[in-house]
């Protein structure tokens, strides 16, 4: 397999971590993806687009548990 970006062959799995928009908060989602070592594009199997879509339409319904972690600031303009 080749990356579809930079046409480099080193793709391997790696834990990476997805951000989710949920209105105005960001829910990270860790997952193992096949990354590109060299630009770092990210490729996902059927199995995993439709577990991410999933989990999308449970937090969309608020139905997953989630843990704050951190807070996300704006910053504001002087
Ligand atoms: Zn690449």
């Amino acid at each position: 397999m080749r990356c579809t970006l930079c046409h480099g062959d080193r793709i391997a799995k790696s834990a990476v971590q997805e951000r989710i928009p949920v209105d105005s908060d960001i829910v990270l989602v860790s997952l193992e993806v096949l990354v590109c070592q060299s630009c770092g594009e990210r490729f996902y199997d059927r199995a995993t687009m439709r577990r991410l879509e999933e989990i999308e339409d449970d937090l969309a319904a608020h139905k997953r548990p989630l843990r704050e972690i951190g807070k996300v600031m704006e910053l504001v303009s002087d």
